[in-house]
């Protein structure tokens, strides 16, 4: 996981951003519906005068922690309900224009959460969005072009094994988890993988692991199958039907012209 950046709150805004002491029991996941870096986001929250505040912003190369874990932030709408008095809230940046940017974002989010759920020995289910606590539609980008599924499915990859090789996730990708085409490309770089090696190495595995093509044999003329059906070599009434037809012959052809020979 990146290195968390540490950035003290001024002390004179602590009465203002995070007045309380907190024993964190949950996450709060949010979009910033803006396209600012993690490390702005930061500052601006620690000096505007409004009392909006949240622990972590996380862009495409950095994890920045302005608030402590042990003091509240106001970021769930919900008063001092348990999202701003327990929540220990992260901030995905970019999500107003989203792309690869907000898509490594939120990957590296989902790292650190899972850090965090380990860190307090939680469970998957301590994971919440800011929709859980009022009525706003956030993490709006996350919610709109992934799912919520999709994230929680980002966390639980970070909490259950390390990263993934190349060559696991080509496995993944014949097994059918990654989806096709566009869907694959987009999936994996979300994941923070390397699309173009992981496609590479399924290449490989499908060109090494393909059945050797069956040589091509000429193909029979309606004549000389025709004669080989009435020497009795393809069988009778609905076989020989199958046979021919699953030798790639035209069943019906043949069988005229053996009608003919026979006349
Ligand atoms: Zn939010």
């Amino acid at each position: 996981m990146l290195k968390i950046e540490k950035i003290a709150c001024p002390t004179d805004h602590i009465a203002l951003k995070c007045p309380y002491a907190m024993k964190p029991t949950r996450i709060v996941i949010h979009n910033t519906a803006n396209d600012a870096t993690a490390q702005n986001e930061i500052a601006y929250m620690h000096r505007n005068i409004s009392e909006t505040s949240f622990h972590f912003a996380v862009d495409d190369r950095s994890i920045v922690q302005g608030i402590e874990l042990n003091r509240n932030a106001w970021h769930a709408g919900d008063g001092n309900g348990i999202g701003n008095r327990q929540g220990i809230a992260i901030e995905i940046c970019y999500s107003k224009s989203g792309g690869t940017r907000f898509a490594a974002a939120q990957k590296n989010a989902a790292e650190l959460t899972a850090e965090l759920l380990k860190k307090y020995g939680w469970g998957i289910d301590r994971v919440t969005k800011h929709e859980d606590y009022s009525g706003k539609h956030c993490p709006h980008r996350t919610l709109d072009e992934y799912g919520w599924s999709y994230f929680i499915g980002l966390v639980q990859s970070f909490m259950n094994e390390p990263e993934k090789t190349v060559d696991d996730l080509a496995n993944e990708v014949i097994k059918g988890l990654w989806g096709n085409g566009a869907t694959r490309k987009q999936k994996l770089t979300a994941a923070g993988y390397d699309y173009a090696a992981v496609q590479k190495k399924v290449d490989e595995k499908l060109g090494k692991t393909a059945k050797p093509k069956a040589t091509v044999t000429a193909k029979k003329t309606v004549d000389t199958l025709a004669r080989e059906v009435i020497k009795g070599l393809w069988g009778n009434g609905n076989a020989r039907k199958q046979k021919l037809t699953a030798a790639g012959y035209d069943y019906a052809a043949v069988q005229k012209r053996v009608n003919a020979l026979l006349k």
